[in-house]
């Protein structure tokens, strides 16, 4: 079994459910809720409640900390790439970047479009 982990959520403790009721009947106390995995806030959270409490209280540092933008972000024609499948060709399916700028569209593998390999991760093609 994995190791369990607290949920991040600081105020997960103060929801009063019956799985995070904890001691005996003389000293109750509600914890915050741990299991091997969460599903919210990147798998650190138990529910969107704890992931907005996480984000309420430490969205602002988070920002300041990783740095805010002070230039818009541009998309391009050389950024504007991503990877698509065509679902309706008749016989095999066919892969392509595509810009959706120019709307030009450039055949690719299944490999690349599996595993991206041909486009960055802000949107220029690789190769
Ligand atoms: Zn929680």
């Amino acid at each position: 079994m994995s190791q369990l982990k607290y949920c991040q959520g600081p105020r997960c403790h103060t929801y009063d459910t019956k799985d995070r009721k904890r001691g005996p009947k003389d000293n109750k106390r509600n914890e915050t809720r741990r299991r091997s995995s969460f599903y919210y806030l990147g798998g650190n959270a138990c529910s969107m409640i704890c992931e907005r409490d996480w984000f309420n209280t430490f969205g602002a540092l988070a920002l300041r900390h990783f740095g805010m933008i002070t230039q818009p972000r541009v998309l391009t024609k050389d950024n504007a790439w991503v990877n698509r499948r065509d679902w309706n060709h008749p016989n095999a399916d066919t892969y392509y970047a595509y810009n959706y700028l120019t709307e030009e569209r450039r055949p690719i593998t299944e490999d690349q479009y599996q595993n991206d390999t041909n486009i960055t991760q802000d949107g220029r093609l690789a190769i």
